[in-house]
């Protein structure tokens, strides 16, 4: 019997343009998946309308375009209706079997409180007030093996406790977008970075509750620069548009534990297939973080 053909994702939010951090999640994505002959999906999770920037989804699939990595299957938007429609679909199931209730704390009731202190728990369907909607974590442990980061094993109600899947505002949480998402495109495994290796227990919470397949996980370092920040939107990484693909894609292979060579002709597209043609997941460092020397260019 034949496996079943690989499905994987990029999943960037249209908050900004690409930054070198977000190069390396689409490279480590796409060479798993071609190197398994799989389909490489791009989905774009813009589900809190008010950060998405205007045009910026639109710049990033440019941007990979110019990376060689083209979606092989039309792009989903999570604020498309059809996917609004799934998300609120299944929030409706897990309140008709009693997973859910209101919650009414403000943020700064919650704020003082790394796990939530079930205040809320004995609140019922229907509420008239205006709530987010939290589900009931289980007091269990879900273990998990990620290809890069080995055996993990995560306790909801130690890490965080009940959480939110839909917001006081109505907008759907990441959480349960993120699940429904992926077993839609029937996605079988997800390469993303290890700053969200802690959401994959009440992911899986999520999908079992669901009834979904749980794909496999694997969680590559995150990019720091020798002062400690991560690289990321939030500290101002600089975008890579205009930027030489084929040194950003060497530089991105060599982050990721894969030992590219320099070739004669530096070209993007030969310094890909090298990449998929020689990708090891074995390789990627099975560690939180990776310095990345930028040599000035990315600072
Ligand atoms: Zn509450």
């Amino acid at each position: 019997m034949k496996d079943t053909p690989y499905r994987g994702r990029f999943a960037p939010s249209p908050s900004g343009n690409l930054h070198f951090g977000s190069l390396v999640a689409a490279i480590a994505s796409y060479c798993q998946a071609k190197s398994h002959e799989g389909v490489w999906l791009l989905r774009i999770e813009d589900l809190d309308p008010p950060r998405a920037i205007p045009g910026a989804d639109l710049a990033i699939i440019k941007e990979l375009t110019r990376f060689n990595m083209v979606s092989d299957e039309p792009v989903i938007y999570q604020s498309h209706e059809l996917q609004q429609h799934d998300y609120f679909k299944a929030l409706e199931y897990l309140i008709d079997n009693k997973h859910c209730y209101p919650c009414l704390c403000t943020r700064k009731m919650l704020i003082q409180h790394d796990i939530y202190p079930n205040t809320c728990q004995n609140n019922l369907f229907p509420c008239t007030q205006e709530h987010a909607i939290k589900i009931k974590a289980p007091d269990q442990d879900f273990v998990f093996i990620d290809k890069i980061q080995g055996t993990q094993s995560q306790n909801i109600q130690k890490q965080c406790g009940d959480f939110n899947i839909r917001r006081k505002d109505g907008l759907i949480c990441y959480q349960l977008a993120v699940v429904i998402d992926d077993a839609k495109q029937g996605i079988t495994e997800v390469v993303r970075g290890i700053d969200i290796l802690d959401s994959t227990g009440r992911q899986i919470f999520l999908q079992q509750t669901l009834n979904l397949t749980t794909p496999v996980y694997a969680h590559f370092p995150v990019l720091t620069y020798a002062n400690g920040n991560k690289l990321s939107k939030q500290n101002h990484a600089k975008e890579i548009y205009g930027e030489d693909s084929y040194e950003l894609t060497r530089m991105a292979l060599q982050v990721l534990g894969q030992e590219p060579p320099k070739l004669t002709i530096k070209n993007q597209g030969h310094m890909l297939r090298w990449g998929i043609e020689n990708w090891d997941i074995k390789k990627v460092p099975s560690v939180k973080e990776v310095t990345f020397d930028s040599e000035t260019r990315l600072d």
